[in-house]
């Protein structure tokens, strides 16, 4: 099986087959982010996707496949027949399949119907992967999500009320000097507001070639230390309110690793950071900390 440019998934499924649907992100404009930049935009034919399967299916390795992530970087722009004449092939070649996931924006979310997200539940659709960044409308806008941080609250509960799990990442340091406390608190007012399955906190990074590098080297942006990301976590912690939710923060970048469940975790988590910044315990930040 080939893949067509650098495939990314999420942390949690290291041991799931990615399958490209689509290639590339149909929104691809984020400032901050390069993971798609060098692919254009196109919506893989069933042809391409059944060789896939086929070709998986046909290996030694078929049984021990038991789950699947559906990429790249929003799956979920799919017309929803689409999705799920794929997940019905999944099926179909991989009959032990347990779990299907995908990417989604909020926009994609949004625009499918209640009945169209439960019917991919129902074929095993089971979590989405909501790239939220943060709940701030300006940072939102500065960074050209697309979206208002509304408009991701609405998109979480809408797949949530449809059965879906949600797992939704936000970004340490997103808000800069000028922005820690406001951006905090925003992820934690989205948090609360969306109850979802799963948060997780990746820490900024740098990526040349992006409108944000160039604000960062020309001054308009200015990144924050691991003392204030340590900060702005806490500010977090202490204003989320989102029982049973799991909460990650165990990246590579992250410079705490840090996992529990809230609310129950908090004030363990806290402490744990705390602990990080007396003894100034931090993971080393390698793709971009000594970039600036
Ligand atoms: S929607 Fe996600 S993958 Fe697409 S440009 Fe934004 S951050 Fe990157």
């Amino acid at each position: 099986m080939e893949y067509e440019g650098v495939v990314y998934r999420p942390p949690s499924e290291a041991r799931s087959l990615i399958l490209q649907v689509t290639i590339g992100c149909a929104h691809n404009s984020c400032t901050f982010c390069n993971m798609y930049k060098a692919k254009s935009f196109r919506i893989r034919t069933m042809e391409e996707i059944r060789a896939d399967l086929d070709e998986v299916a046909d290996s030694l390795y078929a049984r021990m496949i038991r789950r699947v992530f559906l990429a790249d970087g929003d799956a979920l722009v799919l017309a929803t027949d689409k999705l799920m004449e794929i997940i019905s092939l999944i099926r179909e070649r991989l009959p032990h399949i347990e779990r299907i996931t995908s990417y989604a924006t909020a926009q994609d979310i949004l625009r499918k119907t209640d009945e169209e997200l439960k019917k991919l539940r129902a074929a095993g659709l089971e979590m989405v992967y909501l790239g939220a960044e943060t709940g701030d409308d300006d940072l939102l806008k500065y960074i050209n999500k697309g979206v208002t941080a509304a408009q991701i609250a609405e998109a979480g509960k809408k797949a949530k009320r449809c059965g879906m799990d949600v797992s939704v990442t936000l970004i340490s340091g997103l808000g800069g000097r000028a922005h820690v406390r406001e951006h905090a608190l925003s992820c934690a007012r989205l948090i609360t507001e969306m109850n979802p399955a799963y948060c997780s906190f990746l820490t900024l990074r740098l990526y040349e070639g992006t409108p944000f590098y160039d604000d960062v080297v020309n001054g308009k942006f200015e990144r924050i230390t691991p003392d204030e990301i340590v900060d702005e976590m806490e500010i977090f912690l202490k204003n989320v309110d989102s029982p049973g939710t799991v909460f990650r923060s165990n990246h590579a970048s992250n410079y705490v690793p840090l996992g529990g469940t809230f609310n129950e975790d908090i004030p363990a988590l806290i402490e744990a950071l705390e602990h990080a910044k007396k003894t100034k315990g931090y993971r080393r930040y390698r793709e971009m900390g000594d970039l600036l």
